[in-house]
């Protein structure tokens, strides 16, 4: 979608600033997706003028963080992306709360909680993307999930039109869910993190590391697990009993590394990704009777 210059030009009045034709197979770590506009936003407060400005022009988007949970349609796609400003996300710490952007990069957050002497994130260390992300998708592994170290969330609210913050107590975290409102968007966060010496957390962290690095495939484009895990079970593993590892559409091609990790091993299209997500699928839903559920998020047009 092409912003039209008029709207443009008024969107860089409120302090936005508009990249044409931004290929998002460059922004997504599967390195797949079309051609949009993409908007970043410029200061917090501008925000709610922006976003009025775009529901006047009926101009559809979408909000991505880091890309890391993204498989985007491919082509000229019908919406624009939004994105928080990068530059020197703010994070403080204060006692034992830490107030972080939520544009800022997820490790990079653990790290310097770690050096204030903070801990309960070290599993969340190799989780890539950003701190809106993993609000959002309530990012987790080795046992720790961000929502429980969520104490408050600063976002601006689609439905009322403005800034609203949240109390950790009032938002629900589940597996990879969250009850945030599709159009939210969140930009910043208050976390609440017990105390722990940087040595302690750094040893956390190195063990964290290690487990990735010796099972998933980090120098292949892929989008983390494709499934989440059903009850009690785990997709990964139904996918490698049924031998799937190595099976391919195109270029998108089920990890020999860890089975629940598509990786594109080229130039794999969005609907070669699909196709292979229903294949595997269908023959999960054969073998064990469970429906596979999707965990990465799929921006069709
Ligand atoms: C190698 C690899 C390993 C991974 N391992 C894990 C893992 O162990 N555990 C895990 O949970 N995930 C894992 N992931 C998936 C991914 O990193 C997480 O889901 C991450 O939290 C997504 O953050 P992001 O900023 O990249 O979000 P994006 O992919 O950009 O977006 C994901 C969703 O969040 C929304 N969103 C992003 N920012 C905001 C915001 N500020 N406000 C509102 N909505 C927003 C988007 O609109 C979209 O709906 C892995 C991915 C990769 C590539």
């Amino acid at each position: 979608m092409r912003i039209k210059d008029n709207v443009a030009a008024r969107l860089r009045e409120l302090g936005a600033e508009l990249r044409r034709d931004v290929s998002l197979a460059e922004q997504t770590s599967l390195g797949i997706g079309g051609t949009t506009d993409e908007l970043l936003l410029g200061h917090y407060d501008s925000i709610p003028a922006v976003m009025r400005l775009l529901a006047d022009e009926k101009i559809a988007h979408r909000f991505l963080g880091g890309g890391t949970n993204v498989l985007v349609a491919d082509g000229d796609l019908p919406w624009i992306v939004l994105h928080l400003p990068h530059a020197q996300p703010g994070m403080r710490v204060e006692g034992n709360a830490a107030y972080v952007d939520a544009s800022a990069d997820l490790g990079g957050m653990v790290t310097f909680c770690a050096k204030h002497d903070l801990g309960g994130m070290e599993g969340l260390i190799g989780v890539p993307g950003s701190v809106g992300g993993a609000l959002r998708m309530n990012a987790g592994a080795y046992g720790t999930q961000i929502g429980p170290h969520v104490r408050e969330v600063e976002l601006y609210r689609a439905a009322t039109g403005k800034m609203e913050t949240l109390r950790g107590s009032d938002i629900r975290f589940d597996y990879r869910h969250t009850s945030f409102a599709p159009d939210d968007v969140m930009l910043r966060v208050k976390l609440e993190l017990p105390s722990k010496p940087f040595k302690e957390v750094l040893a956390g962290i190195r063990v964290c590391n290690e487990k990735r690095r010796s099972s998933q495939p980090l120098n292949q484009k892929s989008a983390g697990c494709i499934f989440k895990n059903p009850t009690g079970g785990s997709a990964g593993r139904m996918i490698d009993e049924l031998g799937l590892k190595g099976h391919r559409v195109g270029d998108a091609m089920v990890s020999d590394r860890h089975a629940n990790f598509f990786v594109n091993t080229g130039q794999a299209r969005c609907s070669d990704m699909l196709q292979l997500m229903d294949e595997v699928r269908e023959r999960v839903r054969r073998a064990y009777g469970i429906e596979l559920e999707t965990e990465v998020i799929v921006w069709q047009n």
